[in-house]
């Protein structure tokens, strides 16, 4: 396929891409409008499993693998149990949301799929493995050479991390119950925890995860994800059914600066992940109704995405854990537990009022926060 123009294209039609496609598809605004994606993958296997929080019944309950009600934050000293209420923890399986939005995709007659490697993308042009395409804007979800070269030069960490899919004979897993954090097993001197996502009795994912700023050899991941399994949750007979491993940036790296005249930048690649925690998968959801409103009033698809207040928040946030990387079983201990659960969850969706910001902030109370703090409003 040489040269064919579109109203709209998608290139890397992943977490961001499929769900402002979809809110394309809702919306009469789009009926009339010829949508290109393009996607290097098919899109079909279980590739990552999302978890977010949020409140009452959505869609996402009808693809979710399972929801939670209640938490446990548990570090070297406590066990803290929080009720989630009016949120519910909720966790979909990448490969299930692939095939809703698939489906979706293929019904509607205005958009076009075209499995193909993209290039360069610049202006109005898409230059992929097979062909070129136009279109009078461009939504481009590939993360910038950029970022990989400069961000040493901003506050970056790597949220780095590896799950086992496990089976018991026993059952011993509460499923009403998933831990959030467990700061009892660490690699040293890091920011490090397990996470525990029960689905029933018998089977839940457990996750090793670091912040910090080095990858671990892979078969490190699997000594803690054994000692945790062995020492904390106290089995010795289990299979392992599936295993999920992965990476997600954590900077404030200025990805902004990449939206251009007919383009702009969508997910990860367009700043849509919270620097401070790796979540985007909810980030996605709001950030593409924006896009969707902001095209319809005739505005820049990105306006007011990713660029408030909270993005200075978040790097103080990395500011400090990238000088003492050690400190986060204590801070995220203040972040979780200090203030309400619901308080914490509103600052992180960044629907917290200002006055809540420094609650949840002043939460944080660290020298190390205030050093922070001021270089950043001192600059
Ligand atoms: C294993 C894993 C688990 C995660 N868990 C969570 C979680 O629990 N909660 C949460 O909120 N976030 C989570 N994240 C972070 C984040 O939500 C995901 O990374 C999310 O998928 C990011 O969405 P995206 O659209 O930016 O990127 P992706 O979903 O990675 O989509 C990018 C798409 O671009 C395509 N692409 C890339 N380059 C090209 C090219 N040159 N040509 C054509 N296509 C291209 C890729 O094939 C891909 O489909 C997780 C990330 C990973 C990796």
């Amino acid at each position: 396929m040489t040269n064919t123009t579109f109203d709209y294209a998608v290139v890397g039609v992943g977490a961001a891409g499929l769900q402002l496609a979809l809110k394309m598809i809702d919306d009469e605004f789009f009926k009339d409008k010829k949508i290109l994606l393009l996607d290097k993958d098919e899109k079909t296997g279980n590739d990552r499993t999302w978890c977010f929080w949020e409140k009452g019944d959505t869609i996402w309950d009808s693809l979710a693998t399972k929801t939670w009600g209640k938490g446990l934050f548990i570090n070297s000293n406590e066990c803290i149990s929080f009720d989630l209420a009016p949120y519910k923890y909720k966790m979909l399986r990448s490969s299930d949301f692939y095939s809703y939005a698939k489906n979706k995709i293929q019904e509607a007659e205005n958009i076009t799929w075209v499995k193909d490697e993209v290039e360069k993308v610049g202006g109005h042009q898409i230059t992929a493995a097979s062909g070129s395409y136009e279109a009078s804007h461009i939504f481009d979800s590939r993360i910038p050479e950029e970022f990989h070269k400069k961000k040493d030069k901003y506050h970056s960490l790597i949220q780095h991390f590896k799950g086992w899919f496990i089976e018991t004979k026993e059952p011993v897993f509460d499923p009403e119950t998933f831990t959030m954090m467990d700061y009892r097993l660490k690699w040293e001197g890091s920011t490090s925890f397990t996470y525990v996502l029960p689905l029933s009795k018998n089977t839940a994912l457990v996750e090793f995860t670091l912040f910090n700023d080095q990858l671990l050899p892979d078969e490190e991941y699997d000594v803690f994800l054994k000692d945790y399994i062995k020492q904390y949750l106290k089995i010795d007979n289990y299979e392992i059914n599936e295993v999920e491993q992965g990476l997600i940036p954590m900077s404030d790296y200025p990805f902004h600066k990449h939206h251009s005249q007919h383009i702009s930048k969508i997910g990860t690649a367009g700043g849509w992940v919270r620097p401070s925690s790796g979540y985007s998968f909810k980030n996605a959801d709001r950030y593409s109704t924006k896009m969707i409103e902001n095209i319809r009033k005739g505005d820049r698809p990105e306006k007011g995405i990713a660029t408030s207040r909270f993005r200075t928040y978040d790097s103080i946030f990395l500011n400090v854990l990238a000088s003492r990387n050690d400190l986060g079983e204590e801070i995220f201990t203040r972040l979780y537990t200090k203030p309400k659960i619901q308080s914490v969850f509103r600052f992180l969706d960044e629907e917290s009022p200002f006055r809540e910001d420094i609650r949840v902030m002043f939460s944080l109370n660290r020298p190390q926060f205030w050093k922070a703090f001021l270089k950043t409003f001192w600059k």
